[in-house]
Order: C-alpha cells, then structure tokens, then sequence
C-alpha cells in the first residue's frame, strides 16, 4: 500500500473509531439508565442476574472498539461495523425490555440514537429493514414476557406502545433514507468536482492540439531548472524550433492539415528526447526542448536529430507530396542569468537558423 493510501486508511479507521465512540456513549447512559432502573425495583430478575447482564453488555461494547482499534474490522465487507452495531444496540435494548416489569418505552428511547448512527452509513433498504426488524423483535419480546410473565404486560397498552414504535420508526427510516439519499449526492458531488479538478490541473498545462506541455509548464520546469544552475552544480540547453514557411502550408493546404503538421511534429521531437527531457509548445509553429542536463553539443546533436526526422515526416496521400523543415537555435545555461536572457539567446541563434537558409540548427 503506498503512503497516502496508508494515510487515507488510518483516518477513516480514526472515523469509525470515533463514531462507535460516540454510539458507545449511547451504550454507558443505558447502562447507567438500567442501573436506576434496577434500584427502582422495576426489574423482575436477581442483582446478580442484573449484573451479569451489565457484564454481557460492557463486554460487547468493549469488543466492538477492540475490533476496530486492531483493525480487525477490515476483515469485513462494511469496515464499519454499522449493522452489526446497530444489531447488537437493538439486541441489548430487547434484552433489557424483555427483563424490566414496567417503563419500558425508557429503554426503547436508545433504539431512536442508534438509528441516527446508522443514517451515516446505511442506504434506504437496510434502513427500512432495520426499522422492520426494531419493531418485530419489540413485539416478540412482548409476546414472550407475556408468555413467562402475564402479569407485567397490559395487552391494551402494550399494544399501544408496539404501534407508536412502529409509527415512530417508520418516521426514521424515512428519515434516515433521506439522509442517506443526500449523503449519496454529496458523494457524487465530491467525485465529480474531484474529476473536473484533475481535468482542469490538466488543461492548465498541457497543449490541447499536440497534448505537449504548455508555456506555462515550460516556463514553471525552466524556472526550475536555472535554479538548478545558479547554484553552480547543474547546466541545462534549450532548443528552440520554429516550423519553416508554415504559413505557406496553412495557405496551401489549410488550417486542418496545417494543425495535422504541428501534430505529427509534436510527435516526432516527443519521441527524440530523453526520460528527464521536456518538449513543449509555446506559441502557433514554435517549440521548445528543455534539454535536462545537456551541454551544447548534446543539445546540438538531439536538434539535429530532430531536424532530420522532421524532413523525413510522411504526410501519406492525404496531403499530395507535403514536406515539411524545422529551423533550431540552441543554446546553453549560464549561471546567474534570467530565463528571458537565455530565451533571447536561443531566439537569436534560431534567427540565425532562418537567415541561413532554415531547414538547419544553428548554436550560440
Ligand atoms: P518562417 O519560415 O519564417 O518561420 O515562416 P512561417 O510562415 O513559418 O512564419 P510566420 O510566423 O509568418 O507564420 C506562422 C503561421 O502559423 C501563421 C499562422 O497562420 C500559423 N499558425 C499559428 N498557430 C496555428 C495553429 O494553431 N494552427 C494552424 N493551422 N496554424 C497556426
Ligand atoms: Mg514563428
Ligand atoms: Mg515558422
């Protein structure tokens, strides 16, 4: 796994351990509700029975935060853990209801805060199945209280309590899928944004018609590399080409075989260069190639290299008997000058390049 991948996974990790946090503080204030509750004398089971049950419930909360903090809840396919927390809360309320005599809808109440734990991850259909399953298992357990000990459950109330828990879940779930639904479209929103952004860092240096890096980019790698040199340890050449009589051909053959041109030359000087290297194009027919570490003669020598190729481009029928030159002016780093100065230079030696007859590479 790589670095920020590693860094991704430890906050969503410190996530999930910070929500089953928070529902475990929903787990300590029914503990401590229970407790009271139990000294009200409202319970039908023994101190020690009742404390057991303290126990059973302390223990899977403390596993729940075990698994996370040891990161065994990634073995699962919801790392999570939401249902099964909100499981194990609707078990630990059902348990507790089953075992008080009266004032059970108190308990019930703890039922409502998981399922708002439960809005921060689950979709429509879990949400509304859980709020099935709250509501059956209330009923179940009525009915088997009932079963054991009639004399705690008055149908009529009971009944009428089974119902607004019904109704009242229902609420939730819907709720809750609202949530979930607008959780979704911000998800949606998040990625997309994401997208348009790299898309846009893309845009903005690179060349739409040869997908060469733009002068903006040439400009920030050679800014970069006259760093480099005037610290006194690196030397860096540039060769600066411009298309010969490219009008002619735009006259000639027209604007979409003229931007063919600069593409399948973008293609050839692209394939020239060095790992390291940068070609870029910084204006209609003028490119530039930031040679990494070159000296004079190794920027001389890839021009020419670039020269030759570029006589050589086949245009195929499309285009009748269309030949196409380049003329280079290359030139080299100097320590302590602007890149404009060096620019100049190079427009200079290109210059002498046209003079001269184009279709060569002339070097300051
Ligand atoms: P020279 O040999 O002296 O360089 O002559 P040239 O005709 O190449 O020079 P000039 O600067 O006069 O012409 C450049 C032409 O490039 C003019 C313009 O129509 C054309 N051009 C600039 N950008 C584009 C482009 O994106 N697509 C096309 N098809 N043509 C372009
Ligand atoms: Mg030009
Ligand atoms: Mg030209």
């Amino acid at each position: 796994m790589s670095f920020s991948l590693i860094q991704k996974d430890d906050k969503r990790q410190a996530l999930r351990l910070r929500r089953t946090l928070m529902a475990l503080g929903g787990g300590v204030i029914h503990i401590i509700l229970s407790f009271f509750l139990f000294h009200l004398n409202l319970f039908w089971i023994t101190g020690e029975q009742f404390y057991l049950l303290l126990g059973f419930f302390t223990a899977g909360h403390l596993s729940i935060i075990l698994a996370i903090r040891t990161g065994f809840n990634k073995r699962f396919r919801d790392p999570s853990l939401t249902l099964f927390q909100m499981y194990w809360a609707l078990f630990c309320i059902m348990v507790t209801v089953f075992f008080l005599k009266e004032q059970r809808a108190l308990i019930l109440y703890f039922y409502f805060l998981a399922m708002v734990f439960g809005s921060f991850r689950m979709g429509r259909k879990q949400f509304t199945l859980c709020a099935v399953i709250a509501v059956a298992s209330y009923i179940l357990t009525i009915t088997a209280l009932y079963a054991i000990h009639p004399e705690y459950v008055d149908i009529g109330k009971e009944t009428a309590g089974a119902a607004a828990f019904g109704l009242v879940m229902f609420g939730f779930s819907l709720l809750g899928s609202e949530v979930s639904a607008l959780r979704e479209i911000l998800n949606r929103q998040k990625n997309d944004l994401t997208k348009a952004l790299s898309r846009i860092e893309e845009i903005a240096v690179i060349d739409e018609l040869t997908g060469l890096s733009n002068r903006r980019q040439i400009m920030g790698i050679l800014t970069e590399q006259q760093s480099l040199v005037n610290r006194g340890i690196y030397i860096y050449s540039v060769c600066f080409m411009d298309l010969d009589h490219f009008k002619e051909i735009n006259d000639t053959h027209g604007h979409i075989i003229g931007d063919t041109v600069l593409k399948r030359f973008a293609l050839a000087a692209n394939g020239q260069i060095r790992t390291g290297d940068h070609v870029g194009r910084i204006g209609g027919e003028e490119f530039i190639v930031v040679a990494a570490g070159a000296n004079r003669e190794a920027a001389t020598t890839l021009a020419e290299r670039i020269r030759r190729i570029t006589e050589s481009i086949d245009f195929g029928d499309g285009a009748g008997d269309l030949r196409i030159t380049v003329s280079v002016g290359v030139t080299m780093s100097r320590v302590g000058e602007t890149i404009d100065d060096m620019l100049t230079r190079a427009d200079k030696a290109l210059y002498a390049a046209k003079q001269n007859g184009r279709n060569r590479v002339e070097t300051i």
